[in-house]
């Protein structure tokens, strides 16, 4: 391919409860990027009455990761619509070396290719604490936290007054089994992208707005 298209592919990695769905609706806004992440897209899937949505609940209500071909199929499915044809921010995809593999395919196909991935370092014991507190709101998908970011009125969203839910993957067991899950399938990434030159390493423990400040200052690298 000679056109010069701009293209950008940004991937958001870091363990569960990391904080990539919250740093994903402030990074999207200032890039111009759209949001595409893959939990969304399975929470969507799972309502479903269909072989699908039971197949979906059958691993995401567990904590387990849904199998590769399911996921890279739909995932790169979804990808591939217009919307992401200059550059998306992937949100918990790709999550296993295979996905990873299949991805960097897909785009080289039609000369893209990923730019950066961001890696949102956090220590298990805090992503603990941050899955057991988070809320999510029916309405919006807006992410808070019981202690770290409450809404101002408990159980609603500032932002449109929906109904806030713990997430059933956020209980004590399918937490447990996500945490094992990330350090056995996931953090093989973090090798795979560095040496491709293209990881950035963020402390994710500081504050929303610092992690946030550092991600930006990570893809205005970018174009080096
Ligand atoms: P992920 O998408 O990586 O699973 P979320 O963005 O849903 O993570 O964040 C997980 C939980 O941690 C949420 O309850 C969120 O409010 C909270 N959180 C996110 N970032 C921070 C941060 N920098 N400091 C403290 N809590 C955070
Ligand atoms: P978190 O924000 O806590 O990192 P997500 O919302 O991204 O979690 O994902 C929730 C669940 O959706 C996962 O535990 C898994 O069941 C499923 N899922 C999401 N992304 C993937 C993926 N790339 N591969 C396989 N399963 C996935
Ligand atoms: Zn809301």
């Amino acid at each position: 391919m000679t056109s010069v298209t701009v293209t950008r592919y940004v991937v958001l990695l870091g363990g569960p409860g990391a904080g990539k769905g919250t740093q994903a609706i402030n990074l999207t806004k200032r890039l111009g990027l759209p949001h595409l992440a893959s939990g969304d897209v399975f929470r969507s899937i799972r309502q479903e009455d269909s072989e699908l949505g039971a197949l979906v609940r059958s691993y995401y209500d567990k904590g387990l990761l849904v199998p590769d071909d399911v996921t890279i199929r739909m995932i790169l499915a979804a990808l591939s619509a217009d919307r992401y044809v200059a550059g998306a921010m992937l949100d918990g995809f790709p999550r296993t070396l295979d996905q990873a593999r299949a991805l960097d395919e897909q785009l080289e196909a039609s000369g893209r290719a990923i730019g950066r991935v961001l890696y949102l370092r956090v220590p298990a014991e805090e992503l603990v604490r941050r899955m057991s507190g988070r809320l999510l709101c029916r309405g919006c998908d807006a992410v808070y936290h019981e202690r770290n970011n409450p809404p101002r009125e408990a159980g609603r969203c500032d932002r449109c007054g929906g109904e806030l839910y713990q997430r059933v993957d956020d209980s004590e067991e399918a937490a447990r089994t996500r945490l094992e899950t990330y350090f056995r399938d996931t953090e093989p990434l973090v090798a795979y992208y560095r040496e491709q030159g293209k990881l950035c390493e963020v402390d994710g423990q500081q504050s929303v707005g610092a992690v946030g400040r550092e991600l930006e200052r990570c893809v205005s690298e970018e174009g080096r």
